[in-house]
């Protein structure tokens, strides 16, 4: 039987945070102060603040910025998820912007909670691009209030569903091939698996059995990397097609085996 996170557990969470919302103690109370009146007007005028808070320089003399901000809670976020991806469970590299901060509820259609904390966890750069605007759950838009963990219904959320009771998965790497497979055991793990984990996972194994295509794919992964999401829109429009083209590759060849499988 698996349940969110409790209230309690939630509370301990949020008071974890509070204790140190900033890499250091001295900055903590500024950077509160900050986010909380961001909070507010994301919550009051229906707007989404995240590139405001990318962009915050203004106490820089005190040690707060938007971007010394994002790093103490990535930081925070990644240690709750072991440094891995909340989705693909894949390690998370150290590198440039190899650690997007997901919006869970897409900050786009969900401008109120860009910045609530509920509503981000750290992805890897292939899920965040992945999942990017796709908006899963059902929840209204309008509302004001973050949802609780029961509203979410089969929705995976990543902070407030715990992965291993939902999602299981195997990586098997040999002298000459590498395969991951993803199994959900619940509404919540299945519907993760088929909105993002399948294509994850096809994704990989293509890619890995192809030596060139490793390479190509190693090469992109890494500029991808070097640069913040938003930054590159040409390279985004690109990333986006290709995957796309895989995508209805291995539709394709799925279809294929499945027909095989029936003329058999
Ligand atoms: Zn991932």
């Amino acid at each position: 039987m698996s349940a969110p996170l409790s209230k309690a557990e939630q509370q301990r969470q949020r008071d974890d945070y509070l204790a140190l919302a900033h890499e250091t103690a001295t900055h903590n109370a500024a950077t509160l102060t900050y986010l909380h009146t961001l909070y507010v007007k994301a919550r009051r005028q229906k707007i989404n603040v995240w590139q405001e808070l990318s962009d915050y320089r203004k106490a820089e003399n005190t040690g707060v910025t938007g971007p010394s901000i994002k790093s103490a809670f990535r930081s925070f976020v990644g240690d709750l998820q072991g440094n891995r991806c909340c989705y693909c469970r894949r390690w998370l590299m150290s590198s440039g912007h190899a650690k997007p901060i997901e919006h869970i509820l897409p900050k786009e259609k969900y401008p109120r909670f860009s910045v609530d904390f509920w509503n981000l966890a750290v992805a890897c750069t292939d899920c965040n691009l992945l999942k990017k605007d796709a908006d899963w759950g059902s929840i209204d838009k309008a509302r004001r209030r973050y949802p609780d963990a029961t509203e979410f219904g089969d929705f995976y959320h990543p902070r407030f569903h715990r992965y291993n009771e939902h999602v299981s998965y195997r990586r098997t790497e040999s002298n000459d091939i590498c395969s991951v497979s993803y199994n959900g055991h619940t509404p919540q793990g299945q519907h993760l698996c088929h909105q993002l984990l399948y294509r994850v996972a096809a994704r990989e194994n293509l890619y890995s059995n192809i030596p060139s295509m490793a390479k190509a794919m190693t090469t992109l992964q890494q500029f991808q990397e070097n640069h913040a999401p938003g930054e590159r829109k040409a390279f985004e429009r690109f990333r986006k097609s290709l995957d796309a083209a895989v995508q209805r590759r291995l539709d394709k060849s799925a279809a294929d085996a499945a027909s095989l499988n029936g003329k058999r």
